[in-house]
């Protein structure tokens, strides 16, 4: 009868789908619930006694005032109001001397905005609603008000109604009214609220703003300028509190936290937003395991309760291991299918592509093991796998079918000896139906491709129906010894940090730094959860020599832009460390969103707009005139062009 019930099926981000379902009243009550000991009160200063979605039979009798928006309304006798917190049955007064309320509560359209008072009563023996949590009792209506009333919507304000994403986004504020977007957002609160409570009231931390309007800071992602009126002078939008938490230390403060919101100029990416929040933090005298342990506690006390606890200590890998097994630096542990060197087994093969590979420097053979790739993957699914290979990595990819009693079913089968076949059936542990995939090249580039095979594939046999990724287990992962520098992709004789220019060298290799810096490691620290980097940061340089030395000899940056910084290092600076926790990317995992867009209350576009808004928008000229700037408009092509380095995403 209560077709109203919001019924929800959300998936993980990537790749898994979970599914959550998510009714009215029973999710804001457990929320309230699982996280703090003390019920909030939720009526207190307004014009309601009670909320919609916490009446029970035992408030039977008492008299109520409800504020909420209309959802249902049947016969003209039933109407079905809702608030953030559920829905509620209200009986329309039928008799002659209510005639008003009746007539109030019958014309107001779907979702206007209503006060109603009355007394709680039983339902009539036999109508109650057991799935709905207000279902043993309605509400017998006294008196009404209009408060506001409704045009017609653009969407029904119901989580199955489809709708794209631009038009949640052009309407965000009705998207907000949904189930989902409800309980993400609150979710999100609470696990901040908890995040606080740990760093402050038991750890000590002191929560301290730092400033939007800034400058430049080296090295990094590309920030966005804001124009001041100092003619070609300008802010710049701070890509994290960086420098900031570093001289807080300086400062004394000890201990710093933030819930700091962060922008970077990168372009469309559909898992990036262009200001994103993190969750920041800083500390004096701390070494990496200190860090890592306090971000271990952070989680596990702020994680929602009625999800599997968070296990600590969370397992680590360095960043070699990564690489090498997983093909990234945020390898999703969730299921094996890891990448296995069988370069060894190769060294006489007579396969010319292999041949070749094992000739040059840092080649190798690699391949991973896609269990029962035979039943599960099509000839067409194996096809466009090494159309991938070949387009975006120019490798080849060898598919090799293990038939029963292991029998080889490849391009190049004839040329794999029998001690090889059993080679690889050990190092890989295959068993019958297997499918290998095989490819030879440099170490990064042959990892990198077998670590996108592994996701495209564990994809494909979860679409077939495989199980392999659990959708409720959180597999968090600590990816460390990273390199301080990798070589620049456009210029690969010159260096750039792997993390940020403050990073700190690995002890035990700072020996190298000014000879082959290349093959220094750091103190840099990654945290990943199911594939996806949550979090990182590093313990910093506190030595202003060394920071020169690195900013102005390995980077070649501009030391300028950074004097204050270099200045303050010689005043004393204490050792300390840090970490910034994606709050937006952590959120999304937790609630199974599938993007983070559905964790943000007002997102920008896959494209950086604010649909509903129309941000970024022009300004007159006269008004850019304090600035001292002009618009060079672009030309037609230059138009063209950038439009299709943009293909249009959810802003069609
Ligand atoms: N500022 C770094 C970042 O935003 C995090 C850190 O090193 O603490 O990635």
């Amino acid at each position: 009868m209560f077709c109203w019930l919001s019924r929800l099926y959300r998936g993980l981000s990537r790749p898994t789908r979970r599914t959550t379902q998510l009714i009215w009243g029973s999710f804001s009550r457990s929320l309230v619930l699982s996280s703090q000991r003390r019920i909030p009160e939720l009526s207190s200063f307004v014009a309601r006694t009670n909320t919609c979605g916490e009446l029970r039979s035992s408030h039977l009798g008492q008299e109520v005032t409800l504020c909420g928006w209309i959802q249902y309304r049947r016969q003209n006798i039933f109407l079905v109001l809702r608030d953030f917190h559920g829905l509620v049955q209200v009986i329309i007064p039928q008799d002659e001397s209510a005639a008003s309320v009746k007539k109030i509560l019958c014309e107001a359209p779907m979702e206007s905005v209503v006060q109603v008072s009355g007394t709680v009563i039983s339902r009539p023996p036999g109508q109650e609603n057991p799935k709905m949590p207000t279902g043993e009792i309605e509400i017998k209506v006294k008196t009404a008000k209009l408060l506001n009333s409704c045009k017609k919507l653009p969407f029904e304000i119901k989580d199955f109604v489809k709708k794209t994403e631009a038009l949640r986004l052009r309407y965000r504020y009705l998207d907000l009214r949904g189930v989902q977007m409800q309980y993400n957002l609150r979710l999100r609160s609470q696990m901040v609220m908890k995040m606080r409570e740990y760093l402050c009231n038991l750890h000590g931390f002191v929560d301290i703003e730092t400033p939007t309007l800034f400058k430049r800071t080296p090295g990094g992602a590309k920030e966005f300028v804001i124009p001041s009126r100092e003619p070609g002078k300008f802010y710049s939008l701070p890509q994290s509190p960086q420098q900031f938490k570093q001289l807080l230390m300086v400062g004394g403060l000890d201990r710093y936290f933030q819930v700091a919101r962060c922008y970077r100029d990168e372009g469309s990416r559909p898992d990036r937003q262009p200001e994103f929040t993190q969750i920041d933090i800083e500390m004096s005298f701390v070494e990496q395991t200190g860090i890592q342990s306090l971000t271990e506690g952070l989680l596990q006390y702020s994680w929602p309760s009625d999800r599997d606890p968070v296990v600590v200590p969370f397992p680590s890998m360095t960043f070699a291991e990564a690489l090498a097994s997983y093909g990234t630096d945020k390898p999703d542990t969730r299921f094996g299918m890891k990448i296995v060197d069988i370069s060894d087994m190769f060294r006489n093969t007579e396969v010319g592509f292999l041949q070749d590979a094992l000739s040059k420097p840092q080649g190798t053979i690699k391949a991973i093991c896609i269990p029962e790739g035979e039943k599960y993957l099509k000839r067409k699914d194996i096809e466009s796998i090494r159309k991938f290979a070949a387009d975006h990595f120019n490798q080849e990819v060898l598919p090799i079918f293990l038939k029963t009693n292991n029998n080889w079913n490849s391009p190049v089968a004839k040329f794999i000896m029998e001690k090889q076949g059993l080679g690889l059936i050990r190092l890989l542990e295959t068993q019958e139906e297997d499918v290998v995939l095989l490819t030879a090249g440099e170490h990064k580039k042959a990892c990198s491709l077998l670590g996108k095979l592994r996701l495209e594939c564990a994809d494909l046999l979860e679409a077939r129906g495989v199980a392999l990724r659990d959708p409720a287990l959180f597999s968090f992962l600590w990816v460390v010894d990273f390199p301080l520098f990798f070589p620049k992709e456009e210029n690969p004789e010159e260096l750039e940090t792997a993390h940020h220019p403050f990073t700190a060298p690995h002890p035990s290799d700072i020996h190298h730094l000014y000879t082959e810096p290349q093959k220094v490691r750091s103190q840099h620290y990654d945290l990943v959860l199911n594939g996806s980097e949550i979090g990182g940061g590093s313990i910093r340089i506190h030595d202003a020599e060394l920071q020169h030395y690195i900013l102005a000899t390995v980077l070649k940056e501009d030391v300028k832009l950074l004097s204050h910084l270099l200045q303050a290092l010689d005043y004393g600076a204490p050792p300390h460390g840090g970490i910034a926790i994606g709050l937006d990317r952590l959120m999304c995992l937790v609630t199974g969103a599938p993007s983070i867009r559905d964790v943000i209350a007002f997102p920008k576009s896959f494209q950086g707009h604010d649909l509903m808004s129309n941000a970024p928008d022009s300004i007159p000229p006269e008004e850019l005139k304090p600035y001292h700037i002009q618009v060079s408009w672009p030309t037609d092509s230059e138009t063209k062009k950038s439009s299709l380095n943009h293909p249009c995403h959810p802003e069609s």
